[in-house]
């Protein structure tokens, strides 16, 4: 999925030469669970839909938290990978991250504004705060245009069980396991989301 790629920008250090230990365990444990990272998600697929008055309005919830996320996301990728290299400080980067929520909401409430006045101007934007990035949206206006409901949904879905299996991996299981994120990289993250994401799509079949 492009769109779900674009959101990370391609790392210009040099990788590790040991791999590091692939997460994709830890996904497949957490499903295993009633509180599933996927199950949570469809909680709040279903709760979006319920609120939404109309198809339209629907559509615009689902693109909002969609984007919203994929912009979350890309700040834990970056403590992640912070934390596989200082894991002695992991405590304080992690309160660190804890306190910092409001401010982080805050910047990408903003950046996913502009997102979407782009998007619902066809792709026309004379300059924002986010203008440099509206390539990593680029491919969701001919869909949200279509009204691809299905699309969106599996997006969606997507996003949200990436961002509870991240919040489960950083406050439950990395207590527990300190090394889990040494030597991660950009990539084996990007990995570990597209385990994820490939595996809501079976699930969507
Ligand atoms: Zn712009």
């Amino acid at each position: 999925m492009q769109f779900f790629s674009h959101f990370l920008k391609s790392s210009t250090k040099e990788e590790n030469d040991v791999p590091a230990p692939s997460l994709n365990h830890f996904f497949d444990e957490m499903i295993s669970h009633s509180d599933s990272p996927f199950i949570l998600a469809i909680e709040d697929l279903k709760k979006l839909e319920e609120t939404s008055s109309s198809t339209q309005e629907y559509l615009e919830y689902l693109l909002e938290d969609i984007i919203f996320t994929s912009l979350h996301l890309t700040f834990y990728e970056k403590l992640f990978i912070v934390l596989g290299q200082h894991s002695h400080l992991a405590i304080e980067m992690m309160d660190k991250f804890s306190e910092d929520i409001k401010e982080r909401e805050f910047i990408i409430g903003q950046e996913t504004f502009c997102h979407i006045q782009y998007i619902e101007n066809h792709g026309i934007c004379q300059g924002c705060k986010a203008h440099d990035n509206h390539q990593d949206v680029f491919a969701l206006i001919e869909h949200y245009f279509n009204q691809d409901i299905d699309f969106f949904v599996q997006l969606y879905l997507g996003m949200q069980t990436i961002q509870y299996s991240f919040d489960k991996l950083l406050y439950d299981i990395l207590p527990e396991n300190e090394s889990l994120l040494v030597g991660q990289s950009e990539q084996s993250i990007l990995e570990y989301r597209k385990y994820i994401f490939n595996y809501v799509s079976r699930e969507l079949k």
